[in-house]
């Protein structure tokens, strides 16, 4: 099983792909865990993108896409993965799809947690309020003036993917404002144990919206 997480920061996705990776025993591929480890082990990757990521904008294509392509080499993604966070724009879509194809392998779907813009905010808000009050260490990027600028890479450079994956009939679309276990439902409705999403990567399936 190999799948795509897509939503903007805040949706879900890290949280999804946990469960996911309950069900299926396949790997979460987080290029932003992935990056995070990079800069706090100072490696020239990280020290090239640790200013990009504190700003919340998005890291080279060509970095990104190196680093999953390695990623996905090693053993424990051969059973299958969980794209999370990754890809972020059409061209690292497009550069997915030909490292796939030269090991011949396909998506079998992408699933999309909808959510509403200002609700994400103060859900962020809120979930950063409650994480100072425990005394717990945020993110560097968690902070309002950098989720604006997250939000804004996922709308101008992320949001173009959810057309690029339906003309594939690979999109899947849930609703990511209800409560994490409803979602998780929603995502279990579409995958079925045995049976892909968009049968291979160019599905011919047209997409569907589910609420939960
Ligand atoms: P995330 O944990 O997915 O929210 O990612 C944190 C940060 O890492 C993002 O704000 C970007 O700066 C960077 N990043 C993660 N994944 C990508 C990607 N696929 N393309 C570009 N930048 C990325």
């Amino acid at each position: 099983m190999r799948l795509i997480l897509l939503g903007p920061p805040g949706a879900g996705k890290g949280t999804q792909a946990l469960r996911l990776v309950g069900k299926y025993g396949i790997v979460q591929l987080s290029t932003g865990d992935m990056l995070r480890a990079a800069v706090r082990t100072g490696t020239p990757v990280g020290r090239q993108t640790q200013e990009i990521m504190a700003r919340g904008g998005l890291v080279p294509d060509n970095v990104v896409v190196g680093i999953v392509g390695q990623r996905i080499d090693e053993p424990d993604a051969r059973k299958g993965f969980i794209l999370d966070g990754f890809p972020r724009t059409v061209p690292q879509a497009a550069a997915l799809d030909r490292l796939l194809e030269t090991k011949g392998l396909g998506l079998d779907g992408v699933i999309e947690l909808r959510v509403d813009e200002d609700a994400l905010m103060r859900r962020i808000e809120s979930r950063v309020a409650e994480m100072k009050a425990r005394g717990e260490t945020l993110r560097e990027d968690d902070s309002p003036e950098v989720l604006h600028n997250r939000l804004r890479a996922y709308r101008e450079q992320t949001a173009p993917l959810i057309a690029y994956y339906r003309q594939k009939g690979l999109l899947r679309t849930v609703n990511g404002m209800a409560p994490i276990a409803d979602v998780t439902a929603a995502i279990d409705k579409l995958l079925p144990a045995d049976r892909p999403l968009g049968g291979s990567a160019a599905g011919k399936k047209k997409s569907e919206e589910l609420s939960p």
